[in-house]
């Protein structure tokens, strides 16, 4: 993969999130002379979805056993679990609870169980009866699944460690750069603040807006993105809340896992985060401006769905606009657990983006992480959840199998 005007850069790296921190690190550690650029757009690393999420170290029984996801999530709870402990930063390896609400989450369940045992996850499928010496505070109709290996951590320390190994390492990040990409001679260049740089191999880690990169240069034309936001709330964690994380069983068309309960590690108990469709791919609020483009490819992107007959998915979404009252969140909640009516002073916790790609071709939300190489280029799209937790396999798993060395 080489540049005919001799790239002084091996590696470049679009986006310092979790994903883009990971790839430059998996590149170094491998491969130590060679150079290896992350240019991020934001003054900081991880001021998005990599700083916004709910913490999960996740187990990984959610992903059907052919997935991408099944196949790094297992693996990269073992490596996120162990850098944490390595690079001191704290983890809560407190388990969750998946608990059912009713006969329908019954059926499902087996499916999550047996998911997990094909993924080989450490799991138990249990009665009943024996949640009350696992979680006292939580409540289930006839099962429930426990997951010991679930973790919690904090996104900002974990991304702050990670930049300190790619640098340490001789990984080089430039902060406040916002790259956009070209193609010329059948090579991929990229331009940043108005000048082209060229490097051998251009990597895509924009998170929300990796399908739009990869469409500068005709590439992924059929992804489109519609975002969502997950908005969570905050109270300080009484005795009676639950020690452990608290989940539904998820509905299978939804490519999200449902409004949940997490402690974090300095004493607060949040939920969260629900689905909401927003325009705009770093819409943090509903009263931020949207950009007419982004306005576009969300259309687009709706009628696609309508086209697959899937538009009840944006509807869902709406409805869940309702439990962005705390009042409404915590009834969603009460079937999980009644031990949040004790708490006082719910607050605002910072909400996330999770930007769903949608197949225009199949009219469907795509369920698993996409790669794909154009030139001298590869681009890592739908890295929604559990990306966080995946990052590492995934990356690793990524220079693998495009043979970037
Ligand atoms: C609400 C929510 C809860 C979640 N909970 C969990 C969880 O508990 N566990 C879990 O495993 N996963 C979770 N996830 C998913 C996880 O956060 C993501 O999978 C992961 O952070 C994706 O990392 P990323 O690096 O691809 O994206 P990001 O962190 O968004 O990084 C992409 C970066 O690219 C930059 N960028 C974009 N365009 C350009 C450009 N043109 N030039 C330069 N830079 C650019 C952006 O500024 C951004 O910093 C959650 C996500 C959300 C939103």
């Amino acid at each position: 993969m080489m540049n005919s005007s001799q790239p002084t850069i091996d590696y470049l790296i679009v986006g310092g999130g979790v994903i883009g921190l990971s790839f430059g690190i998996n590149i170094l550690e491998s491969n130590p002379s060679t150079k290896v650029v992350i240019y991020e757009k934001e003054l900081v690393s991880g001021f998005h979805a990599s700083g916004r999420n709910s913490g999960v170290i996740h187990a990984g029984f959610y992903y059907s056993p052919d997935s991408l996801k099944a196949k790094f999530c297992r693996d990269g709870n073992i490596h996120l679990r162990d850098f944490c402990k390595k690079n001191d930063v704290p983890i809560l390896e407190s388990g969750k609870v998946v608990v059912c609400r009713d006969e329908v989450d019954l059926q499902r369940i087996d499916k999550l169980y047996s998911n997990g045992v094909a993924n080989g996850v450490e799991i138990e499928l249990l009665n009943q009866s024996k949640l009350a010496n696992i979680e006292p505070a939580a409540k289930t109709f006839e099962k429930f699944i426990w997951s010991p290996n679930t973790a919690v951590t904090v996104p900002e320390l974990v991304t702050k460690k990670l930049v300190n190994r790619f640098t340490q390492m001789g990984g080089v990040l430039k902060l406040g750069q916002k790259v956009n990409l070209l193609m010329k001679n059948n090579e991929v260049l990229t331009n940043i603040d108005s000048k082209i740089i060229n490097a051998k191999t251009v990597i895509n880690c924009a998170g929300a807006k990796a399908a739009e990169l990869a469409h500068q240069i005709e590439l992924a034309r059929e992804y489109l993105c519609i975002p969502f936001l997950g908005s969570y709330k905050i109270s300080k964690r009484t005795n009676s809340n639950p020690k452990r994380l608290i989940y539904p069983v998820p509905n299978p068309v939804n490519p999200f896992l449902g409004v949940h309960t997490t402690n974090t590690l300095d004493g607060y108990v949040k939920l969260g985060p629900n689905a909401f469709p927003v325009i705009g791919k770093e819409q943090y609020s509903l009263l931020s401006k949207i950009k007419f483009g982004e306005l576009i490819e969300f259309v687009k992107a709706g009628l696609a769905l309508r086209k697959g007959q899937n538009l009840q998915l944006i509807k869902l979404g709406l409805q869940e606009g309702k439990k962005l009252r705390t009042k409404t969140a915590l009834k969603e909640i009460s079937y999980l657990s009644e031990s949040f009516e004790t708490n006082k002073n719910w607050e605002r916790y910072p909400s996330g983006i999770r930007a769903q790609i949608v197949n225009t071709k199949t009219g469907k939300f795509e369920m698993d992480y996409i790669v794909e190489k154009k030139a001298n280029s590869i681009h890592l799209l739908n890295a929604v959840s559990p990306g966080w937790t995946s990052a590492h396999p995934f990356t690793q798993w990524a220079i693998e199998n495009y043979k970037l060395f």
